[in-house]
């Protein structure tokens, strides 16, 4: 087919397009030691080098040819595509043979009619497992099948976890695909456009790669807002000259400072993207002409040998600082402690000539390096100088989160995107240590962070030496010491008390063994008494018949809630055997109730509000509570309450009969009950306690109150919240140093904080 082939000319393009790359990664490998292994000689390196280029050459002409005669939308040849993904690899990631490689034949599974065997056969293993890492994600993250993309993007991160080249390729593709973007229809663009400002252009933020990061977002912003973009380039092109001519009035007494020094350096003027005005303007809710830093000026130097990069840029700090005057709130330490992805650098702002403030970076050549091409460049810093840094361990913390995969994928990128879109706060622990949190953590954030234990058993946290609930938002600074008890066990609820994926990791995951716990359970529970009936029907047709009573399809739903509790099984026996006349049932449990008013019940209704204790006093009889018909107690009787549905507390003896039946069957609806009619007491007060809610704390409480001190309780009110319980109590005393006392002995309780007289009763 004529029409297929390519002109000679193109044909040359194609080939002096590849020779880029060859040129680049030679020049690559001649920066020197970066690039060798250790204890590799000079002459090893030169011949791996050799190699590799020619391993380089075959992976090119394989793809040359797989794609041969089909062209872009564009309406250039296909090749050209990898070709120039696997340029930015090498030049602007800074990544070695095997990315470049991976990248030249990243499009031929997806597109011709080669597989990753012919891949593995031909390049080996490494080369064919991130072909295959960025083949499985065609398409995008959105789409008509959004989950079905979310799972492949999460299958991408899965690669990622073992080799990260897979996720620096990808994002390679993408920036060329953006950069190329004007090609696609409209509504394509919108999409491609969306997807990136979504996932792509945050997650080469977290990998540091700043520069691809900003053209990123920008890229995405031109498509999606194309007047906005074209009125800010239009505007930021007309004052282009006068902010040039007043970077140099600026930077020449910087130079010749540095030049003092004797420091060899670069020093730049930065402009401010279309996007990041555009986006300052939004946030600020500013116009235009008030967006002041639309220039920043940055120094990248090469250290002096024997004192530490550290000192040098402070160094130069004072030296700008002689000539400039600094803004005192705006100074950004990023090398005592780097952010998250490795960025390191010294940010400040000082105040130029004409009385605008400047922000001027500071930074040394390898701290460039590393902003400039993140993760790579920190590979290849990475001498074990500093063991695990921030960037290590965010890449733990989603390999963590990855072997613990969400069961719906959605939800799986949602939290991933969560910590990608993360600014960090720095918090310390008691022992003084500082942990990088995103910002929003809470204090449970940080529990999981440190451990899961830590995170299953808090029960609070005491920040800068005052107590606080497990949900508190870390501050910059905060120390934090994470309160842990052994009872304590994670709550529905803390799902909402978490930002951070690993939390939320964490928490899902012992919800899904607590889960099976109680299908386990409950499937016991169920086929215990499906036993004890010796029925003839079978047991499927006894579980499908209860299945159909309870309105379920699956049986783990069933257990699941006999597990619970929810679903009572006392009366299975007309559920699951509608026709058998003869009650077993009835005859092991003597005090069940009729079949008509069991059948009612077995319906999860629910649970009647918690009565824990009640107080019997004169003026409550008949309001509150009620004297038991059955068996007449009288004051000073050892007695219990049966709550009813309305709340109404139904008062027996503790040896009546009805009321064994009851605390038998209806154990959540008795509480205890003590007499307080035959008490003179002085006054009431009103006392507040607050402390950290433990089980078992409020009848600790209790006992104190009335058994130890004998002190009349009228009224309790106890709210928990976030683990911490804040009580108020109305107590009958003698006088103020019975009150006194009181206090003592409830703030001796570890889990009481706080206990003193309210200011004012409402
Ligand atoms: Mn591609």
């Amino acid at each position: 087919m004529a029409e297929k082939e390519f002109t000679q000319e193109e044909e040359q393009h194609i080939q002096e397009q590849f020779e880029v790359i060859v040129d680049a990664y030679l020049e690559r490998q001649a920066k020197g030691a970066a690039t060798r292994f250790a204890g590799e000689s000079q002459a090893m390196h030169e011949e791996r080098t050799q190699q590799n280029v020619e391993l380089i050459r075959r992976a090119f002409a394989f793809a040359n040819q797989a794609h041969y005669g089909v062209r872009r939308l564009s309406g250039e040849p296909y090749i050209l595509h990898p070709i120039a993904v696997a340029t930015i690899v090498v030049k602007e990631i800074g990544l070695g043979s095997t990315s470049i490689c991976a990248a030249l034949l990243h499009d031929v599974v997806e597109d011709t009619d080669y597989t990753t065997e012919d891949i593995q056969r031909l390049f080996g293993d490494k080369i064919a497992l991130i072909v295959d890492g960025l083949t499985k994600i065609s398409g995008g993250v959105f789409g008509s099948q959004a989950s079905e993309q979310a799972e492949n993007f999460r299958k991408l991160l899965l690669t990622m976890s073992d080799d990260i080249r897979v996720v620096l390729v990808k994002i390679a593709d993408r920036l060329h695909n953006m950069r190329t973007l004007s090609a696609q229809p409209k509504e394509k663009q919108h999409k491609i456009a969306g997807e990136t400002q979504y996932i792509y252009a945050p997650l080469a933020h977290r990998l540091g790669l700043f520069p691809i990061k900003s053209e990123l977002e920008n890229l995405s912003f031109k498509y999606e807002h194309p007047d906005t973009y074209k009125e800010i380039e239009e505007k930021l092109a007309s004052i282009r000259s006068v902010q040039e001519a007043s970077y140099e009035t600026f930077a020449q007494p910087i130079r010749d400072q540095l030049a003092k020094m004797g420091y060899e350096y670069t020093m730049t003027a930065r402009f401010k993207s279309v996007y990041s005005v555009y986006r300052k303007m939004r946030d600020k809710n500013i116009p235009f002409e008030n967006v002041y830093d639309l220039m920043a000026v940055r120094i990248i130097f090469k250290p002096h040998e024997g004192l530490s990069e550290k000192d040098q840029c402070w160094m130069v700090y004072s030296a700008i600082t002689e000539i400039y005057r600094p803004h005192p709130e705006r100074i950004r330490d990023w090398i005592s402690t780097p952010k998250a992805n490795g960025y390191e650098a010294l940010h400040i702002t000082v105040m130029a000539p004409n009385g605008q403030w400047i922000e001027v970076q500071i930074r040394t050549e390898r701290m460039h390096e590393i902003a400039e091409r993140g993760l790579a460049a920190h590979w290849k810093y990475k001498t074990g100088e500093r063991g695990e840094n921030e960037l290590d361990k965010w890449l733990r913390t989603i390999k963590e989160i990855l072997e613990n995969p969400e069961p719906n994928a959605i939800e799986f990128l949602d939290t991933f995107k969560l910590n990608l879109f993360a600014h960090e706060v720095f918090v310390f622990t008691p022992g003084g240590d500082i942990k990088t949190m995103p910002q929003g953590s809470t204090a449970l954030d940080l529990a999981f962070m440190l451990h899961s234990q830590l995170g299953e058993h808090c029960i609070g946290a005491k920040i800068n030496h005052e107590l606080q609930p497990m949900s508190y938002v870390l501050k910059g600074g905060d120390q934090v010491e994470i309160m842990t008890s052994n009872s304590q066990h994670p709550q529905p609820e803390w799902l909402n008390m978490v930002t951070t994926a690993k939390a939320l990791a964490c928490l899902r995951q012992y919800f899904r063994r607590e889960e099976r716990a109680l299908i386990r359970n409950g499937e016991k529970l169920f086929n215990d008494a499906l036993m004890m009936y010796n029925a003839t029907d079978s047991h499927d047709m006894a579980l499908q018949r209860t299945l159909n009573y309870y309105r379920l399809t699956q049986p783990n739903d069933l257990y699941l809630q006999i597990g619970k509790g929810t679903i009572r099984l006392d009366n299975l026996q007309q559920v699951a055997f509608p026709k058998s006349k003869k009650s077993l049932w009835k005859r092991l449990n003597p005090f069940s109730k009729d079949e008509e008013n069991k059948t009612q019940e077995a319906i999860p209704a629910e649970a009647p509000k918690r009565i824990k204790k009640i107080v019997l006093t004169d003026d409550a009889l008949g309001r509150d509570y009620m004297l038991a018909d059955c068996c007449h107690p009288i004051p000073g009787d050892e007695v219990l309450g049966y709550v009813d549905e309305k709340g109404m507390v139904h008062i027996h003896m503790i040896d009546c009969p009805e009321a064994l039946k009851l605390k038998s069957s209806h154990g959540k609806q008795i509480c205890a009950a003590t007499w307080n009619t035959h008490r003179v007491q002085s006054f009431v007060e009103h006392i507040e306690i607050r402390g950290i809610d433990k089980f078992g704390v409020l009848s600790k409480v209790i006992a104190i109150v009335s058994t130890e001190f004998h002190i009349n309780l009228r009224e309790i009110h106890i709210t928990s919240e976030d683990g911490i319980i804040r009580g108020t109590m109305d107590v009958y005393v003698y006088d103020r140093r019975e009150l006194e006392d009181l206090f003592k002995a409830l703030t001796a309780m570890p889990e009481i904080v706080s206990a003193h007289k309210a200011v004012d009763k409402s």
